[in-house]
């Protein structure tokens, strides 16, 4: 290159320690990288962001990814990058977001522990069915713009803070998504990595490489899944023998005929084939039923969750979800579920939480 064109580019590039204060102020460490929140030094504004660094050095095949989709991306449940930034000395990339102060992890904990201290706290009416709504619209306009996410898990379901979004869900990390088109590649072969398999579709947990069009029974194509003679041997009936959709639904008083529970059912159907996408789902007459989605999912009310603390350097951020007990210790027999959601082509592993109220 052009000993001058370099010099003059190099004077020209906007530095990321030049023009954000984020030093102490990590918030959070990802998959593929370490956020801090952030303001501008040059006070332009006084918003405040976050910033990400990638993981490792240089654009590698997720940032890039990443990147490429981020930049297509816009849609009010989806978070929006702002800018990004290549330092040049160190080969490290940064990625500049809005900041979103809680997500749908710190949310659970929150209500965990004040369950936990014998002080379970209300939640605003309707606050589950908004951020049901808008995590499905977020992922609907994925789906819609052929963009699976592929990693969704409530650390990654962002809810705005204090401001103008105030209780707008963003959906973030798109470190694993990936633009499918048709015929796809084989599901087990597109990435190796082990994803949070917790939120994952049974089909995948069963090995699904691709999808197929199942023909109707309960859901015939089981016997097809390259993943089921193991989920055979391993499988004990009668540990099962009283697990029930609707005997757990009893349990904390959600009627097995109201909309909230139709809706869960059509979601957690096993069947790929026959269960609702996104689309569908945000059709749904529970979400014409009263209580109405509200953009503010916190409906206005005072926000008690805690700010995001910063986290020291080297420590692990605390992020092992205890999935065991989301079942049992919900606060307000609120039954968090766990959905293998799945939607569009069927073939994506997306998984919501839900919460049910208690009326
Ligand atoms: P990620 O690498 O995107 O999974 O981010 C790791 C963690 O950083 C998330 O689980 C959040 O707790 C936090 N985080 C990510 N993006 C943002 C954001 N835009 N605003 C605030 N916190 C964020």
């Amino acid at each position: 290159m052009d000993y001058d064109f370099k010099t003059k580019l190099a004077a020209e590039r906007e530095r990321v320690e030049d023009l954000f204060e984020y030093e102490g102020c990590k918030v959070g460490r990802g998959t593929y990288g370490h956020v801090y929140k952030a303001k501008r030094k040059d006070g332009k504004d006084e918003k405040e962001y976050a910033l990400k660094q990638i993981e490792g050095t240089g654009i590698s095949m997720s940032a890039c990814r990443e990147i490429a989709l981020l930049r297509e991306l816009k849609h009010p449940n989806v978070i929006a990058l702002q800018k990004v930034f290549l330092s040049h000395s160190d080969r490290k990339v940064w990625l500049l977001f809005d900041y979103a102060e809680h997500d749908l992890w710190h949310i659970i904990k929150f209500h965990r522990a004040s369950k936990a201290n014998k002080k379970p706290m209300q939640l605003p009416r309707g606050m589950v069915k908004s951020l049901l709504y808008q995590i499905l619209d977020g992922i609907h306009y994925l789906h819609a713009n052929w963009v699976l996410h592929r990693d969704l898990k409530p650390a990654n379901i962002l809810v705005m803070g204090e401001g103008p979004e105030r209780g707008r869900v963003k959906i973030a990390d798109m470190g694993f998504a990936r633009l499918f088109n048709s015929p796809l590649k084989p599901l087990a072969d597109l990435d190796p990595v082990v994803v949070t398999f917790w939120y994952r579709a049974p089909e995948l947990l069963l090995g699904a490489r691709h999808y197929t069009k199942a023909i109707d029974k309960d859901w015939e194509d089981i016997r097809k899944m390259p993943e089921y003679p193991t989920l055979q041997k391993d499988f004990r009936r009668t540990t099962y023998a009283n697990s029930s959709l609707i005997k757990y639904m009893e349990k904390h008083k959600v009627k097995p005929d109201s909309k909230v529970f139709l809706l869960l059912q059509k979601l957690l159907t096993m069947d790929p084939t026959k269960r609702i996408t996104s689309e569908q789902a945000l059709q749904d007459p529970y979400f014409l039923e009263d209580p109405l989605p509200t953009t503010d999912v916190f409906a206005g009310c005072q926000i008690p969750y805690p700010k995001r603390e910063f986290l020291n350097e080297d420590e692990p951020e605390e992020k092992t979800e205890k999935h065991e007990n989301h079942f049992v210790n919900w606060p307000l027999h609120h039954v968090i579920s766990l959905l293998h959601y799945n939607s569009f082509q069927n073939i994506d592993t997306h998984c919501i939480y839900i919460c049910l109220c208690k009326k």
